[in-house]
């Protein structure tokens, strides 16, 4: 007998992994939650039908939504996590000895449950000390914090189901005033490939784009996320990701990692002509729009 699991990435397109058993099924609040092993993946976590991570790959993603801006800001002692109930943001967070404060924001408590008892591999760390959880949506959350982050990471489902308030002007507006002056936002910043997740992807850029004086876009091949192809967003008040990348510093920390290295770093900012190209559309947009607003003045 076989038995897969399938997800659509577009009406034609479908990924499907051969599943050796069904660990877990369940339905929360806000979303079905599904674990599964397979031979070629792992252990997988699967929200609403939707990939989250897999044990073979999830490496990638949570390397490079945390390792890039701790390796850009000179000083993080205070992170705010939203999302990210599998807990590998959490994990790599905690290998930083200077960081003394972690509160992630999960709206699904069950998620943090689930991975607890079945996803051990990220969700190893929320008995450190330095973090708090706080089970409530993010958006809200957000409202009632102003210069108290150096850090935020958005570790959230995509644009639609309790993901969908993350995506808004509303949210990157109070997650601005949540930081400090020179803090940075880093958010996953769906795809570029498949033309759904391009819309999503724009729209997130021009909300963002509007909001921080500097936002750029970095990528990452994630195998099992549509397209394989991922792109993160780098927002922030005063460091730039690559002119204050400070490598030599990042390196002496000698934390072992398995995709992200400085080199890397710098890299993963150069992106292909045709997803520059769909980054300048908007940011054209907002120039053309600019001086109009300046009239109303
Ligand atoms: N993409 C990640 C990866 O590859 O490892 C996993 C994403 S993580 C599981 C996304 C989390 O965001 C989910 O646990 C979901 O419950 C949470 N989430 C969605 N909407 C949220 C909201 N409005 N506030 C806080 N957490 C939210």
């Amino acid at each position: 007998m076989e038995l897969w699991f399938s997800e659509r990435h577009t009406p034609n397109v479908k990924l499907s992994i051969q599943v050796d058993r069904q660990i877990y099924s369940g339905q929360s609040e806000f979303q079905r939650i599904d674990v599964f092993d397979s031979k070629e993946f792992g252990r997988f976590l699967i929200l609403d039908g939707f990939m989250m991570l897999t044990e073979k790959d999830e490496f990638i993603y949570h390397e490079m939504i945390v390792h890039v801006p701790m390796a850009v800001h000179p000083n993080v002692k205070k992170v705010l996590v939203i999302g990210g109930g599998d807990g590998g943001v959490i994990r790599e967070l905690t290998r930083y000895a200077a960081i003394e404060e972690i509160d992630m924001v999960e709206i699904d408590e069950l998620v943090v449950e689930v991975c607890k008892k079945h996803i051990p591999r990220t969700a190893c760390c929320f008995n450190d000390e330095r973090v708090h959880l706080y089970f409530e949506d993010g958006l809200k959350y957000i409202r009632n914090y102003e210069n108290a982050y150096d850090l935020i990471i958005v570790d959230s489902t995509d644009p639609f189901g309790p993901g969908e308030g993350l995506f808004t002007m509303e949210f990157f507006g109070n997650c601005y005033r949540a930081l400090k002056e020179d803090g940075i936002m880093v958010n996953q910043h769906e795809s570029s490939f498949y033309q759904n997740d391009a819309i999503a992807m724009q729209r997130a850029h021009k909300r963002i784009i509007e909001t921080f004086p500097i936002s750029k876009v970095y990528q990452a091949h994630i195998p099992t996320y549509p397209s394989g192809y991922w792109l993160f967003g780098f927002a922030s008040k005063k460091y730039h990701p690559t002119s204050d990348l400070k490598a030599v510093k990042w390196n002496t920390l000698g934390l072992k990692t398995q995709y992200y290295n400085t080199k890397l770093h710098a890299g993963a900012f150069a992106l292909p002509n045709y997803v520059e190209e769909m980054l300048r559309e908007i940011e054209q947009e907002k120039r053309i729009k600019a001086p109009c607003n300046n009239k109303k003045q």
